[in-house]
């Protein structure tokens, strides 16, 4: 493996998921639903398949999920994206941040990203040759924000973009409107390009709005918006995500995409296209019984005598063990799996500077609520 790659042999989630294998374990590593999306959207996939439409489809996806892409960003938050140039198809999300990273970062300029950020971000800009700039997230009563100084000092000459992921896993943070201002003042300033991963756009809780950066003044012409149909659709093997900007900045992230899969999911695209069109009503639902599973899993959290942070989005709790008598998170994880037989991920594999967070774990609650209750059975045995 070359050096640059090295840091990152196996990921966290393969290791814990197999390790809650070994175990029996109830699996609260992994963040991946145990429930299935809309059946109207199932049903289309497979009459896709049953019809033929078993083929490469277009380099930039299938005109009507780039259609329905468009609009659903209309509608939800008055983002106006041409389909045809300005909407590209990705593998999931993942592709979506590879396909931005590699075609936008000259090797040695600097990519800045929130601290803890997801694994593939510290990946695929080592991939890229670029240079992370990680600003940190900081505790603040129950939950976390950014911190504004950090970041300010993040932004230099060698600075190329700016990935922001918020809703954030794996802490379940939104980022405040006051953040996402100054991030954007920032990049006006020292005209840096935004890349933002919105997996969790629809997953907020307690009423609180979703915000796209690109929607804030001088952003959209400098915003690449990032979204997949995994969470939003309980559909986290299908891998159909994609990316909406300016023309010009898909158009760079497309020429590193068309050869990194040139396409996927073929039939799953006009699926994913109705689904868009036709169950937002079944998302909204899904949120509210998120936002019900993180009440669950918190409270079974707080009884088992852990310190547990506010979540206000995602599928993600973090949890703090220390109360317990466990001060590293990474020796937990790999423990809790054989003691009471629940997995979950330390945060500290999300950082560069590991000690603000070498106690925190993850866990992840989109999961039935019989699960979730045999989970929490478990924690008490701590
Ligand atoms: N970004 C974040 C923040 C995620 O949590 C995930 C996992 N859903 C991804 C990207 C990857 O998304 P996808 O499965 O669509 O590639
Ligand atoms: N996004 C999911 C998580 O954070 C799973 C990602 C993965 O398995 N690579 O848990």
């Amino acid at each position: 493996l070359v050096q640059r790659l090295r840091p990152f042999g196996t990921t966290i989630f393969a290791e814990m998921s197999a390790l809650a294998v070994a175990h029996d374990a109830v699996n609260l590593g992994q963040g991946f639903p145990d429930t299935d999306g809309p059946a109207s959207m199932l049903a289309a996939a497979q009459r896709a398949i049953a019809e033929g439409h078993n083929q490469y489809p277009p380099g930039i996806g299938v005109p009507e999920l780039r259609t329905a892409v468009s609009r659903h960003q209309r509608d939800h938050y008055g983002l106006d994206y041409d389909p045809d140039t300005e909407v590209l198809i990705t593998v999931g999300a993942t592709e979506a941040i590879a396909g931005a990273v590699v075609g936008l970062v000259e090797p040695g300029r600097e990519v800045v990203m929130i601290e803890p950020y997801y694994d593939s971000y510290a990946a695929t800009v080592a991939m890229a040759c670029g240079v992370r700039r990680t600003v940190p997230l900081i505790a603040d009563d129950d939950g976390f924000r950014l911190d504004r100084d950090r970041l300010a000092d993040a932004f230099g000459p060698a600075t190329s973009v700016i990935l922001v992921n918020s809703p954030h896993n794996p802490t379940g943070t939104v980022l405040s409107d006051d953040d996402l201002a100054e991030i954007a003042r920032l990049c006006v300033e020292h005209d840096v390009i935004a890349v933002t991963d919105e997996v969790y756009e629809h997953l907020l809780f307690d009423g609180r709005p979703h915000h796209p950066l690109a929607t804030f003044p001088g952003m959209r012409e400098r915003t690449l918006r990032i979204s997949s149909a995994a969470k939003t659709f309980n559909c986290t093997g299908w891998k159909v995500g994609w990316i909406s900007g300016p023309a010009e900045l898909v158009a760079a992230a497309r020429a590193a995409k068309q050869f990194m899969s040139y396409v996927g999911s073929g039939p799953l695209q006009p699926a994913v296209a109705q689904a868009l069109d036709t169950e937002m009503a079944w998302v909204a639902g899904s949120s509210a019984a998120l936002q019900t599973k993180r009440d669950m899993l918190s409270a079974a959290l707080s009884e088992a005598g852990f310190g547990v942070h506010r979540s206000e989005a995602t599928y993600f709790v973090c949890a703090d063990p220390r109360p317990l008598g466990f001060d590293d998170g990474e020796a937990f994880c790999r423990m809790l799996p054989e003691r009471i037989g629940v997995a979950a991920v330390p945060v500290s594999v999300f950082v560069d500077d590991v000690e603000p967070w070498r106690h925190l774990v993850r866990f992840a609650f989109a999961k039935r609520d019989e699960v979730i209750a045999e989970a929490a059975q478990r924690l008490r045995r701590l």
